[in-house]
């Protein structure tokens, strides 16, 4: 997978493509990172790229010639990218299956913004826009890492673990089981006992009623799409009807 991302500061982006799981991945070749700088085509001696909103208002809008030149550039690149991405507060909501569809490109174009944001005319010349949530950031490079970060540890080769990430939260469906490492006695706070019984058949068991159960606790939106078996919703139906009682009880 390559990644070519458009930025004001492409300086914050680089020395998180230089370490940890997505520096080595570089290194061996799994990823490869181009950070571009969209001030390199904005033209006079302040090389600006923004300026003030029609219809007036606050702050500065980053202008779409600014954002097509750089956009021209990538597509004339080889390998041409397969999405041009523009983050935005106003996208498409990002999700495990989203990023999933993702990680299957080979080269992804990502456009940070920074002020107010781009121009909307931009719209046009991207593939996608994607939001991280409801919420504003100062600028698009969290968001850009984010999809970097969610996408590439898909990819073969980039966790030590070609399995690790089969299990996590939202690849089932449901959230992650909890897990725990030594001391097994912390404070007060123990294990759960399976954990130590070297019985995989229970341990398997547990931990899919754990994940069953903290879904359906923290997050039961999720369990509408998650795939059940006839075993999983008796085990829900349980944690219903105690839900049930201790409302009642209250
Ligand atoms: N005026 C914009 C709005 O209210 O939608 C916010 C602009 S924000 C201050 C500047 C840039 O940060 C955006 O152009 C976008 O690239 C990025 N950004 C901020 N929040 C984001 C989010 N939740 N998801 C993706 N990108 C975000």
């Amino acid at each position: 997978m390559k990644y070519t991302v458009y930025s004001l500061f492409p300086q914050l982006l680089k020395p998180w493509t230089e370490e940890a799981l997505l520096g080595r991945a570089v290194r061996e070749g799994h990823i490869s990172f181009d950070l571009r700088d969209l001030r390199d085509h904005a033209s006079g001696k302040h090389r600006n790229v923004d300026d003030t909103p029609y219809g007036g208002g606050a702050g500065m809008v980053i202008r779409v010639d600014i954002a097509a030149k750089a956009l021209d550039e990538v597509l004339a690149s080889e390998p041409p990218p397969d999405e041009i991405i523009l983050l935005s507060p106003a996208g498409e909501p990002l999700s495990q299956a989203l990023v999933e569809e993702l990680a299957k490109k080979k080269h992804l174009c990502l456009l940070a913004g920074r002020y107010e944001g781009f121009d909307a005319r931009v719209e046009s010349l991207v593939t996608r826009e994607i939001s991280i949530g409801d919420y504003v950031l100062m600028g698009g490079e969290i968001a850009v890492l984010t999809i970097i970060e969610a996408t590439a540890r898909l990819l073969p080769g980039v966790l030590g673990d070609v399995d690790s990430h089969l299990q996590d939260s939202f690849s089932t469906g449901l959230l992650d089981y909890p897990e725990y490492t030594r001391p097994a006695e912390f404070r007060g706070l123990g294990i759960p006992e399976v954990l130590s019984s070297g019985h995989h058949a229970n341990i398997a068991h547990w931990r899919r009623q754990q994940a069953l159960k903290r879904t359906f606790e923290r997050r039961p939106d999720l369990l509408k799409n998650a795939k059940l078996s006839d075993e999983d919703r008796a085990f829900l139906a349980t944690l219903d009807s105690q839900a049930e009682t201790k409302q009642r009880e209250k």
